[in-house]
């Protein structure tokens, strides 16, 4: 029997585990210099924490949640989001009482089961933000801008669109007058929508499906119906935005899939990327802390997905780096061992072909690992006491005397 990788759980093989570490590298750069600290995470949680902060009607936690009974008989699911631990970890720390606001970062594995395609997998990998104790609409759009500068910095093309969908003041009276409005279409709408309507009418602005995106573009947008508190951090966090020089544009009908989210949502999308086009999106969720048993905490983030970022990374061609030591016989191979050995030391990056196959094939290999010199020790070498160093990028090659001229030329 041969085992394979489940559908939808792929391995990360060079050089795309590299372009991975990049991605997460500039990621955890960028939040850092803006004051993010790093908390690590559980990957599985009760069940019950993400029926209750994702929603127990999204697709997320009824369709898509790996859940299973753990040996204890407890429900457990491996997370579908970053966001339900972070709020989790807080309150149970009791960081609200130890500090006036927190911002933290993640990076990790996330689970969903859903069908797999281009940028979309069982499991797949997010890097996230969260910002606790902020009311102010700074705050949203420090972190906008904050999102925004992480997708320069990767070199990643993007439009960003943003919304407000209200608090729950504000949000039963638009809620009222979409459901009036999409009952008049009930007949146009999907299964999925004609079932949501009841239970989360909002839901409906998210689907995909052709003839309600249709009945969307029809209907009544939410930042009509804002209360003039929503209004108000709305206008804000715009103004802000323009100030930190943060280009967007504001999408009434932009809802996210989850339920937690309160005034501000946004969504980095990108043209390059097809049906998955979001690269990153979040919003704030001045509701979550305390639904989940906090005190009343103001809340923000946003999580960035690793694999559809990887997606747009321009290739570029490996770099060559480092020597690669080409030896002949035994006594120039013991020499080989020390020299890389001493060059690793020096903090350069070395490698020896243990084969010691014939010139050629070391030569091959050399080109292979894309080194950039390679030191030759072969006969010759050997009764002259010198080594050859072979430039492979301009094709030089030069006699060394010793490892001091050695380093000099490295
Ligand atoms: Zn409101
Ligand atoms: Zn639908």
């Amino acid at each position: 029997m041969v085992f394979k990788s489940l559908r939808g759980v792929e391995d990360l093989l060079p050089p795309e585990s590299e372009k991975f570490e990049k991605v997460v590298k500039t990621f955890k750069e960028a939040v850092e210099k803006a004051g993010f600290r790093e908390v690590i995470l559980p990957i599985f949680e009760e069940a019950g924490l993400f029926a209750r902060s994702v929603g127990e009607t999204t697709d997320i936690v009824q369709k898509e949640m790996y859940v299973f009974e753990d040996k204890g008989g407890r429900q457990v699911a491996l997370r579908p989001e970053g966001t339900a631990s972070a709020v989790r970890a807080y309150i149970q720390h009791g960081i609200y009482a130890k500090e006036p606001f927190t911002k933290w970062f993640y990076v990790g594995p996330m689970f969903r089961f859903e069908r797999p395609q281009a940028g979309r997998r069982r499991q797949f990998f997010q890097a996230g933000c969260e910002v606790f104790g902020l009311s102010q609409p700074g705050a949203d759009a420090e972190v906008i801008g904050v999102a925004a500068s992480i997708l320069e910095s990767l070199s990643v093309e993007f439009n960003l669109e943003v919304n407000s969908i209200g608090c729950e003041k504000c949000r039963p009276r638009y809620r009222e007058a979409l459901l009036e409005f999409l009952k008049l279409r009930v007949e146009e709408l999907c299964p999925d929508c004609k079932g949501r309507l009841e239970r989360n009418p909002l839901r409906v602005l998210d689907c995909k499906v052709e003839t309600c995106k249709e009945v969307v573009s029809e209907a009544p947008v939410i930042t009509d119906y804002l209360c003039d508190e929503c209004r108000v951090h709305f206008q804000k966090v715009k103004e802000y935005l323009s100030l930190l020089g943060v280009g967007f544009k504001v999408n009434p009908r932009l809802v996210r899939g989850l339920d937690y989210y309160t005034r501000t949502v946004f969504e980095f999308k990108s043209e390059k990327l097809g049906a998955q086009s979001t690269v990153l999106a979040g919003g704030r969720y001045d509701r979550l802390v305390s639904q989940l048993g906090g005190p009343e905490t103001p809340a923000l983030g946003f999580a960035m997905g690793i694999d559809r970022v990887m997606l747009l990374l321009p290739q570029v061609e490996e770099e060559r780096e480092g020597v690669f030591v080409v030896t002949a016989g035994e006594e120039a191979y013991r020499k080989g061992l020390e020299l890389i050995a001493f060059l690793r030391s020096k903090g350069i990056k070395a490698q020896i072909d243990h084969r010691q196959g014939s010139f050629k094939s070391q030569m091959k290999a050399a080109d292979r690992v894309r080194a950039k010199f390679v030191v030759i020790i072969g006969e010759e070498e050997l009764k002259g006491d010198f080594l050859s160093l072979k430039d492979l990028d301009t094709g030089k090659q030069e006699k060394i005397s010793g490892l001091e001229e050695l380093l000099a030329r490295l």
